[in-house]
């Protein structure tokens, strides 16, 4: 249907590939089987179409009903991902108490925490209030930014038809999660909220948790996690008003108590948390999360105390510079940008007085430098994405970059951005030095063997394959589990992954990886595909015009020395 010559780029450090470019981006018609041949090699067959990333959007959010702890998984919603309900016991657990592995003594506390539901975090079944936080911020600024997305009635959960719609009922899951996680009134520390909770001891892997009790506990309170608490509470009780004005209230009383908690309590910052059985989320700087907490807080509330807070850190250099950082605008510990991108979202709040609007600004000006910096670093990326090093987790530094983008091309309507944004998101399903697709079910050669205790694949022992939409955690320079450490000395740095589950360092999967794919591949159903029903939200909000020339994979790269890349746009049943 087309021909054309190959643009030679040279050398992608990042890979050590010798590679050209393809730009395909004339051709402009829906169709499927496509196939580009190069240099007497030809790519996998690809789609051109507009509605590319809408199964993809709902895989990627269903992700966390089939994490969703205390409760049975119904085989109806679940099909193959069904299961008993693990770790109900939740509802009643003990705080650590006692000598730990390290040989400190942690004092006894005499109550009982109800920290039943919440999605388990990641390839273990710890549940974490810090990573909790930044996951269903995520997923609450997808509704916030774009009501009509994800409906009631559009995902396979059981609240669908409720008339709540359906992002709202699964955040509320983790934000039920979080709410218990809180020191009741009359003991010590109240108002805090515990950091995490999981076993004492790492549950085999793979593992099912019926196969066994575990006694688990919920961990010493921390500051990190209180003002976590504090966020998310507050943000969900301005979005969850209109449908339910009593939990509302709850999650704001909740907030307020632990912002207030975390004020007088701001010295409680942990490495190692006793426990041997969960990660750690440990965080020592501090002021982004006030800062986070307090924009939160003031959006339904309008309190000066919390205006203060915004303009006092709008003032910190490290406040500042936090959404540009090379890699990345944020993660769960550097969260400061999740307080511009809601600030972002309700202008009115601070546009009452020369200083909040002046905060407002410094607020976009700081958004803004960080997508152009990312949209910088694509350049210098011969896979055309914007990243340079590849850190644990890195499918979602690149999914966080591109949340900045969408904002930079809702607030410009510069073609730009999501053009940028639609080049990068190819990378993770297929068009990267390692051919491979790191979300599972997409693409042709997807990841199938995450690390995961109950997605292990082996149907004898009543383990399922991944399901579609589980995104891995990609490539880690650092990689230092037993199937990769090997490939630090051996290989270019955007090879260190394997798709093998005893893999954690680069094959990992977690919520707050799992909840940008779901904001990205949303935001490209919007933009891309007029039928989902999605009303467009932003200045760009038409860049097709409706009917005009679709998005699609535009790019494509050749590694002349191997086989063509892959062009990996299509859902195709998995192989085995
Ligand atoms: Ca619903
Ligand atoms: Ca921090």
């Amino acid at each position: 249907v087309a021909k054309g010559k190959t643009v030679p780029v040279g050398l992608d450090l990042s890979s050590q590939d010798p590679l050209h470019q393809i730009d395909f981006s004339s051709f402009k018609k829906e169709g499927e089987g496509f196939v580009l041949k190069a240099g007497g090699k030809e790519s996998f067959p690809f789609d051109i179409k507009r509605d590319l990333y809408h199964g993809l959007s709902k895989d990627a959010m269903r992700y966390f009903y089939l994490n969703r702890a205390g409760v049975a998984l119904d085989e109806g919603l679940a099909g193959v991902w069904a299961h008993g309900p693990w770790y109900a016991s939740d509802e009643a657990v003990r705080p650590f108490s006692g000598a730990d592995y390290f040989g400190k003594v942690w004092p006894k506390r005499d109550y009982v925490i109800n920290a039943g539901k919440g999605w388990f975090d990641a390839g273990d079944y710890g549940k974490y209030v810090v990573n909790g936080g930044i996951s269903v911020w995520t997923l609450l600024n997808l509704y916030e930014r774009n009501p009509t997305q994800f409906p009631d009635g559009s995902l396979k959960i059981p609240e669908a038809g409720n008339k709540v719609p359906d992002v709202l009922d699964e955040a509320r899951w983790e934000m039920d999660f979080m709410l218990g996680m809180q020191v009741p009134e009359g003991q010590e520390q109240a108002g805090m909220a515990h950091h995490k909770l999981h076993e004492p001891v790492w549950s085999p892997m793979p593992f099912k948790p019926s196969e066994r009790v575990n006694d688990r506990f919920v961990y010493t309170p921390s500051t990190a996690a209180t003002l976590n608490l504090a966020a998310s509470a507050a943000q969900m009780a301005r979005l969850v008003k209109p449908f339910d004005a009593d939990y509302a209230a709850r999650c704001l009383q909740a907030a307020e108590r632990s912002w207030k908690a975390a004020k007088e309590n701001p010295e409680f910052k942990y490495g190692t948390i006793p426990g041997t059985g969960g990660g750690n989320y440990d965080d020592f700087y501090l002021e982004d999360e006030y800062y986070w907490a307090a924009s939160e807080l003031f959006i339904p509330t309008g309190k000066d105390e919390y205006k203060g807070e915004i303009t006092k850190a709008l003032e910190i250099d490290r406040i500042v510079n936090a959404s540009s950082g090379a890699n990345g605008p944020m993660y769960w510990g550097n969260v400061a940008t999740l307080a511009h991108l809601s600030l972002m979202l309700n202008p009115d709040m601070l546009e009452s007085d020369a200083a909040g609007k002046a905060a407002l600004a410094k607020v976009k000006a700081l958004v803004m430098k960080g997508a152009d910096r990312y949209l910088g670093q694509i350049k210098d990326e011969g896979y055309l994405m914007p990243m340079f090093e590849y850190e644990w987790g890195s499918s979602s530094a690149v999914l966080n970059k591109l949340i900045l983008m969408a904002y930079a091309f809702d607030e410009t309507g510069d073609g730009k951005y999501l053009d940028a944004l639609t080049a990068s998101i190819d990378y993770l399903l297929g068009r990267n030095a390692l051919c491979k697709s790191f979300v599972a079910g997409y693409g042709e050669n997807p990841v199938h063997y995450p690390h995961h205790r109950f997605w292990a694949d082996d149907e004898e022992g009543g383990f399922p394959p991944p399901p579609a939409g589980a995104l891995s955690g990609g490539p880690n320079e650092k990689a230092n589990d037993e199937a990769t450490a090997f490939m630090v000395l051996k290989m270019a740095r955007s090879k260190r992954y394997a798709d093998d589950i005893r893999s954690y360092s680069t094959n990992e999967v977690c919520i707050n990886w799992n909840a940008p794919l779901a904001w990205v591949s949303s935001y490209l159903d919007e933009k891309n595909n007029p039928g989902s029903g999605i009303k467009p939200a932003g200045k760009g909000s038409s860049p097709f015009g409706g009917a005009g020339p679709i998005a699609g994979l535009a790019i494509a790269i050749v590694v002349i020395a191997g086989a063509v890349a892959g062009f990996v746009s299509r859902e195709r049943k998995r192989k085995k």
